[in-house]
């Protein structure tokens, strides 16, 4: 089960810095996450409820990719 943007999680706005807000849990900016799951910390509070409910990252083995290249030539 996977949803294309993870824009549902509880943000603060970031104080002194106008337009810009972050994650209430892992605390990581908006643009950042930039909708993505992975864009939380793996110790997100919100994340891992998500996890929990069935969801996945976009990419679940992202760093995989590019090694790959190197070493299935
Ligand atoms: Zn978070």
């Amino acid at each position: 089960m996977k949803k294309s943007y993870y824009i549902d999680y509880p943000q603060e706005h970031i104080e002194g810095q106008a337009h810009r807000y972050r994650c209430i849990f892992c605390k990581q900016e908006t643009t950042a996450i930039n909708g993505n799951l992975e864009g939380h910390t793996s110790y997100c509070e919100y994340r891992i409820q998500m996890e929990k409910a069935g969801f996945e990252c976009l990419s679940t083995h992202p760093s995989a990719t590019i090694k790959d290249a190197d070493d299935y030539d």
